[in-house]
């Protein structure tokens, strides 16, 4: 907390910076190219940051991709040098087991090459539920179907006092954690995230850190365990918390940044710049077992991301082809050029570029 509140920021980089080159001695900054897809956005959690989802009663907005959907979008993904798919949608009522492992075989049939980073820890305890199965179970058949890499979301922050108000019908902290536990003990390669800058309090990002990081420790032996950390601010825009914020509405005891309560801390007050750069290092020091962290340039923008990359980050994530979800509560920084801007950037912040596949291997 001393860090977070007190050292100044170029100090606090500075240690951070020593840290990565001790994980990643080169000067160099790896990058993807891959394709968010949304398969589905009835969702039955209504988590109140989210303005993606709807309800399952809502038929005039309720969406699921067709097989035939995936087809163009594998294809100009490829064009544009790609090699996967970050499968992600809501936690649907109807979808168990055995609709995910047909997905996942018929995309694969269709595109053996194809990369699978899909779903995350929410989805694999609401197909467990639905369908009446262990993680582990749901885990190895999902693998069996075709799923490579299972992504850190749904962490927002892994504090029971949080998600019992944002999200009270996603996993609990422990829950995520434990479905996590279980892809480590199967060998699988996941990420971590955590998503600040809502009603959480400085002291909860560090239990959040410190959760993950002895998660990391009783990896098995060999395996990778969490592979690379993200975080980002929460995008607020047009969202029910902004909205229940607005309204005077909040419970007591729940403050969002920018209103008088949080703000009397005043260590707090910093710029949004600030705060990413702050908690990029921060994650870079405590989480000591996880190799890479990335920085996530679609919502804080390319310069803010380029920055991080002497606050501890040595990855600068993906050029991202489609993105529905930040992006329907505000994020706004889609790359137009692609991946030429991208590397511009690392360059020009003194780093060699270079394209990696999930596994953070050279393409
Ligand atoms: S964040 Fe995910 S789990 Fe929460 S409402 Fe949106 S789609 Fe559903």
């Amino acid at each position: 907390m001393r860090l977070y509140r007190e050292v100044p920021l170029e100090e606090l980089s500075g240690m951070a910076d020593a840290e990565r080159f001790r994980h990643v001695p080169e000067r160099r900054v790896s990058y993807q190219i891959d394709r968010n897809v949304n398969y589905t956005n009835v969702c039955l959690s209504g988590c109140k940051f989210c303005n993606f989802h709807c309800r399952p009663d809502q038929p005039e907005k309720a969406y699921t991709l067709d097989f035939e959907d995936y087809l163009p979008k594998i294809a100009e993904m490829k064009a544009l040098g790609g090699d996967q798919l970050l499968l992600q949608g809501g936690l649907h009522p109807k979808y168990g087991i055995d609709w995910y492992e047909t997905l996942f075989r018929r995309l694969k049939e269709a595109e053996p090459s194809l990369k699978l980073n899909a779903l995350g820890p929410p989805e694999i305890a609401h197909i467990a539920r639905v369908s009446k199965l262990s993680y582990h179970d749901v885990l190895v058949r999902l693998r069996a179907a075709g799923l490579d890499t299972l992504p850190g979301a749904g962490a927002e922050i892994l504090v029971d006092r949080v998600r019992k108000f944002l999200s009270p019908a996603k996993p609990t902290a422990q829950q995520w954690l434990d479905v996590m536990g279980e892809a480590h003990r199967l060998g699988m390669s996941t990420t971590a995230t955590m998503v600040y800058g809502h009603i959480e309090t400085l002291e909860e990002r560090i239990d959040h850190l410190l959760a993950l990081r002895a998660l990391q420790d009783r990896r098995p032996a060999g395996t990778p365990g969490f592979r690379a950390f993200i975080c980002w601010p929460m995008q607020l825009t047009g969202t029910e918390l902004l909205r229940l914020a607005d309204a005077g509405r909040l419970p007591a005891g729940i403050t969002l940044p920018g209103e008088p309560a949080w703000q009397a801390d005043p260590s707090c007050r910093w710029r949004p710049d600030e705060e990413f750069l702050r908690t990029v290092a921060i994650a870079r020091l405590v989480l000591d077992n996880v190799d890479h962290i990335q920085a996530s340039w679609l919502t804080v923008g390319l310069d803010t991301g380029a920055r991080a990359l002497h606050a501890g980050a040595d990855d600068m994530g993906s050029i991202m082809i489609e993105e529905n979800v930040v992006s329907a509560a505000g994020a706004r920084h889609l790359l137009q050029e692609g991946e030429h801007t991208l590397r511009t950037a690392i360059e020009a912040a003194g780093f060699t570029p270079w394209l990696r596949d999930q596994c953070y291997q050279p393409r």
